[in-house]
């Protein structure tokens, strides 16, 4: 390899990773390879690919990038959900599991479900509090860190519980508001980093995937992985998977932008009458600054503002223009929701509480929008 793409940048991994070789008149991307099954030989071993459920050219080019971009060895699923999902399949009866107290609320139902038929202790703590974390995990099987937290956004130190939670636990982290760009939890002592690349990676709500990427050194988890995937098939679809891997080449580009917009709106939000609160680990004032400043790359796109109450919110959110009422998160476009306008978001979320996914307009335009929802509201 010559030097120039020695310890590239992720920057640059992003855009190079995931693509076919150098060839005459080969394409430069990978394209999508829609097959459901591929020409044989008499002895399958000699075929790498099989079957469309076992392997397809375009994941593989996709989990090549993003195993590059966080330092291990990555799985795509058709889903975030179903990546998690494929996680928790690696936990027998009787496991004693810790789960974040704010976080995706489908990790926290399917946890809740695999719990009650496989008589699972579930112990719930704020990641935020890294000595309740330690102390929680003492007796762990499987330590399930979120951060940043969805919809409170809650910072944990992942260096620190990287360090200190036993080895003899699964330690996954997921990722999907940070991105590889910000926090790469895998050089930190996580065992298993789980992304929605719903979200960031694909960054045009235009695609539903799901990854996971694995430690290096656990290649045992790594091959019951991709064996139970084979045989239950949560597989990506083949155009998703090239959705995203297309997404990820402006990841970086998109995340700086939307980065730089959430920190001026989050600043200026701050000491609006209106708003009661607002979480952002960029505020120097936020409980999670200290921790993100130190272990983080940057402060992300998404802000948790608490207005008054659960109609102050809905009229605030009626009367934006350019914000667009939706669930999911990470897109080019501005985006917000009121959680607990869901009846199973957890009681812990307050009423008032509007999770903000900042986009990559012009700031001064996404504040005009907020700035008359608010004085009207
Ligand atoms: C959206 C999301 C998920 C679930 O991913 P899907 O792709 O919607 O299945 C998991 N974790 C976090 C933090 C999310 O935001």
């Amino acid at each position: 390899m010559s030097d120039a793409l020695q310890d590239l940048r992720l920057e640059t991994l992003a855009v190079i990773t995931g693509r076919p070789e150098h060839q005459v008149d080969a394409p430069l991307n990978q394209p999508p390879v829609f097959a459901s099954t591929y020409v044989g030989s008499h002895t399958p071993e000699n075929g790498d690919l099989g079957y469309g459920r076992y392997q397809n050219a375009t994941w593989q080019a996709l989990e090549r990038a993003i195993g590059a971009l966080e330092g291990g060895w990555a799985l795509c699923y058709s889903s975030g959900m179903a990546a998690a999902d494929a996680i928790l399949g690696l936990l027998p009866r009787g496991s004693t599991v810790v789960l974040p107290t704010n976080c995706y609320l489908g990790v926290s139902s399917l946890v809740d479900e695999r719990a009650a038929v496989l008589d699972w202790t579930v112990e719930r703590v704020s990641v935020a509090d890294t000595a309740a974390v330690l102390a929680a995990a003492k007796n762990a099987d499987l330590v399930w860190i979120e951060s940043p937290t969805n919809p409170t956004i809650d910072v944990a130190d992942l260096p620190s519980l990287g360090d200190a939670v036993p080895h003899s636990a699964i330690l996954v982290v997921d990722s999907t508001f940070a991105t590889p760009l910000l926090q790469r939890p895998l050089t930190n002592g996580a065992t298993i980093v789980l992304h929605s690349a719903t979200k960031f990676m694909s960054g045009h709500s235009d695609a539903v995937l799901g990854a996971i990427v694995v430690d290096p050194v656990r290649d045992d988890l790594y091959g019951r992985l991709l064996a139970t995937r084979k045989l239950r098939g949560a597989v990506p679809g083949v155009m998703e998977s090239y959705l995203v891997l297309r997404g990820l080449r402006t990841l970086a580009l998109r995340l700086e932008r939307a980065q730089a917009n959430a920190a001026v709106l989050a600043k200026r939000l701050t000491v609006h009458p209106h708003v009661l609160r607002v979480r952002y680990p960029g505020l120097r004032a936020d409980p999670g600054h200290d921790v993100a400043n130190r272990t983080m790359a940057g402060f992300g796109s998404l802000i948790a503002i608490e207005l008054a109450d659960a109609p102050t919110a809905e009229a605030f959110i009626d009367r934006l223009q350019l914000w667009v009422h939706t669930t999911s998160l990470g897109g080019v476009e501005s985006t917000l929701e009121r959680r607990r306008r869901w009846s199973t978001e957890l009681p812990t979320v307050p009423e008032g509480l509007i999770r903000m996914s900042v986009g990559i307009e012009h700031v001064e335009d996404l504040w005009r929008d907020l700035e008359e929802g608010l004085r009207s509201a």
